[in-house]
């Protein structure tokens, strides 16, 4: 861990939250720290929202973790947490894992990694389970985040590369069809872009069963009932094949598959998707006529339409609109999905998922163990197979099957994770729980070890934002007295497990190793380097080569499939896991806020004087109904748990449809609402649907 004192040197670095990543300059040698953002960096171009403008206060926050934490009595968590030695805390943790694999083997452990976490951390964690506790078991919240639309992107181009064009695009195309996704308040800056086009006449129309930011200033707001944005697709298509929108040329020269899919969505007519859907013909017509007459169109997708037991075919569903219409790879079109978590996209393809290895490569193809295990210079054999994913290695707590113990890194189960109640459950049967964090998240107060942690301006790594371009997050202060970075968590274990001769704790060795495990894989980084980053503000994947340009626009030409076309993938329609019924009459969906970022254990207190109340939407009709007034305490309740929120009443968003952020455990935890089905193909779970009841329980 470099020791230097921080100087008052300016460090251009880049926000802690979200995928936008925006460039920010530090300096962070007077304190507090201050920031600014960066005029120059070319996403945001000046821009920062309110979570990065206050970011600052995370570096000396009086929350922050500064010693490891043990159980006061070994293996019992109704003992008090008391600061304890690095020695001590690994010691645990190894003496934990050791005693584990004797008795019921490798798989008894478990690692949970996080989409925030630098390029070389998710690398080093991957590797991390695999080479030093030769275990299966390892996932990330990725799995509850992108899992659906990178499934869909893999089978339908062979690539998943969220945005397979830069974020200048968005300002150029003529029309954008934006499902689930509320950049407005997610990531503020972006909207420079949106602007920009829609300044220069382009149309754009925003699927959501809210009026949000976003839909207040599109040219059309679409408000399907939750659950049915792939019936809408395949509605939509089945318009433009009977209009004659759709570009044959492009479909005969680029794709393979449109008979099967065209005849899929015969059965689409506009009148049963209106049924469905509860989007009137006209306005389905309308969306149609502008995607398809604009000189160049984007579809672009993100939680709403992801986060289902359908995500996976949802997402296909808006790609096969988006082939037929003949958008990706032409100029200024194309569709997209935007990821969330700062790392988001590199998380997902560094080996930290359950069936993966770093250059997306899969975990069951002899070839792709046969090169990383090169690299990593261990035999092919002693890579174990694809493990459970998140959710069901969290669910298999408890019983023969399950791990025993686990490993959190940078993630809040206990709000993130769907079903929290059963998941915290789970948690509760294990019999070690080791979580590294900055602050004592509503996890690690769970835990029976708990790990400080360096958090972003006190360490070095490479993250990739949404566009696929891989960005330098530079230092610019060290980590307080006490504090390791993960890399530097990751070896000290390692080497009490006599693997640490396999890892490094330096970010620019373990790059440069990530360069050789992902060369000739989907998401080539060989030839990517520090240094490049720095000259060319980034650098986009694929780059196989020092002298390759890297790519800020994919699929011009080809796409990776082994005949160079993209797939059209026949899906049909099915209802949410859960439907309103007369006990629980209402459609519950979640979000995110203006001021808060994921789980809220930083932002919550990062910001406290913008934190809002815990607050649940609701239509005025609908409340009036129940009784119900603006301020009033409800109480949201669902088959799986309740949830205490204050009302605030809006007629932008539909009548059967309430609507809770997810920034808040405790009484006010979303996720203890949320139901735990899973899409067959990604394991995601379905967050933006269940059935809810209400009950006003206290006055304004
Ligand atoms: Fe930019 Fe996202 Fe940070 Fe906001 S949260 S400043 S949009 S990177």
């Amino acid at each position: 861990i470099p020791t230097d004192s921080p100087t008052d040197s300016p460090t251009d670095t880049h926000c802690p939250y979200c995928s936008f990543q925006c460039g920010i300059t530090l300096v962070a040698g007077s304190r507090p720290a201050t920031l600014q953002p960066q005029e120059d960096f070319p996403t945001n171009r000046g821009g920062l929202c309110s979570k990065g403008w206050n970011a600052t206060e995370l570096l000396d926050h009086p929350d922050r973790l500064l010693t490891p934490l043990v159980r006061a009595v070994p293996g019992d968590r109704s003992s008090a947490l008391r600061p304890a030695t690095w020695d001590e805390a690994l010691g645990r943790v190894v003496d934990g894992i050791t005693a584990s694999q004797q008795r019921y083997g490798r798989d008894s452990i478990g690692v949970f990694g996080g989409g925030g976490l630098t390029n070389e951390k998710a690398y080093s964690l991957g590797k991390f389970a695999r080479v030093a506790l030769r275990t299966a078991m390892i996932d990330y919240n990725g799995r509850f985040c992108m899992s659906s639309s990178a499934t869909a992107g893999n089978k339908a181009f062979g690539v998943d590369r969220g945005m397979p064009f830069p974020v200048s695009d968005i300002g150029e195309t003529a029309a954008i069809l934006l499902v689930g996704a509320n950049p407005a308040d997610t990531m503020p800056p972006a909207m420079q872009w949106f602007d920009a086009g829609r300044a220069a006449g382009a149309q754009h129309i925003v699927v959501d069963p809210r009026r949000t930011s976003t839909a207040q200033g599109a040219s059309v707001h679409l408000r399907p009932t939750p659950g049915t944005d792939l019936a809408l697709a395949n509605g939509l298509l089945h318009l433009a094949i009977r209009e004659g929108y759709v570009d044959q040329a492009y479909i005969d020269a680029r794709t393979t598959g449109f008979a099967a899919v065209r005849a899929g969505v015969r059965s689409f007519w506009p009148d049963r998707v209106e049924r469905i859907t509860g989007i009137a013909v006209d306005d389905l017509r309308r969306t149609v006529q502008i995607l398809a007459e604009a000189p160049s169109a984007m579809i672009l997708t993100a939680r709403g339409a992801e986060q289902h037991s359908n995500g996976t075919d949802t997402a296909q569903a808006f790609i096969n609109l988006a082939l037929a219409l003949g958008l990706p790879g032409k100029p200024f079109s194309g569709y997209g999905t935007i990821t969330g978590q700062g790392n988001g996209q590199g998380g997902r393809e560094h080996g930290q998922k359950a069936d993966q290895l770093p250059g997306y490569r899969r975990l069951d193809d002899p070839a792709a163990r046969a090169h990383v295990a090169a690299v990593w210079g261990i035999d092919p054999a002693e890579l174990p197979r694809p493990g459970k994913s998140a959710f069901e290695m969290l669910d298999a707590i408890g019983t023969p099957d399950g791990v025993r113990v686990l490993m959190v890194m940078a993630s809040n189960l206990v709000v993130s994770a769907p079903d929290a109640n059963r998941v915290a459950d789970r948690l509760a049967a294990l019999d070690l729980l080791v979580v590294s964090d900055i602050f004592l998240s509503e996890t690690a107060a769970r835990a029976d070890v708990v790990l400080p942690t360096a958090q972003w301006a006190e360490e070095e790594g490479t993250m990739t934002n949404f566009e696929g371009r891989v960005i330098h997050r530079r230092q610019a202060l060290p980590p307080p007295a006490g504090v390791l970075d993960d890399l530097q968590l990751m070896i000290e274990l390692a080497r009490r497990l006599d693997r640490g001769q396999y890892f490094s704790a330096d970010p620019r060795t373990v790059f440069d190793e990530l360069r050789r495990a992902s060369a000739g894989g989907i998401a080539d980084y060989a030839g990517i380097s520090y240094e490049r980053i720095d000259a060319e503000q980034g650098v986009f994947w694929p780059c196989p080569t020092d002298e390759h340009p890297g790519t800020p626009r994919m699929f011009l030409e080809r796409f990776p499939t082994p005949d160079g076309r993209a797939r059209f993938i026949r899906v049909e329609h099915r209802d949410p896991a859960e439907m309103p019924d007369a006990d629980y009459p209402f459609a519950l969906t979640t979000g995110r806020l203006l001021t808060q970022y994921q789980s809220g254990t930083q932002t919550r207190r990062n910001n406290a004087r913008m934190v809002p109340d815990p607050c649940v939407q609701l239509h005025p009709d609908l409340a009036r109904g129940q009784g119900i007034g603006a301020g009033d305490i409800v109480e949201v309740r669902t088959r799986r748990g309740a949830a205490r929120f204050r009302a605030q009443l809006d007629d932008g968003i539909r009548r059967d449809t309430v609507f809770v952020p997810f920034h808040w455990g405790g009484a006010s935890n979303a996720n203890t609402l949320t139901l735990a089905a899973l899409d067959p193909y990604s394991r995601m779970p379905e967050f933006k649907v269940c059935a809810a009841a209400l009950e006003r329980v206290g006055d304004s």
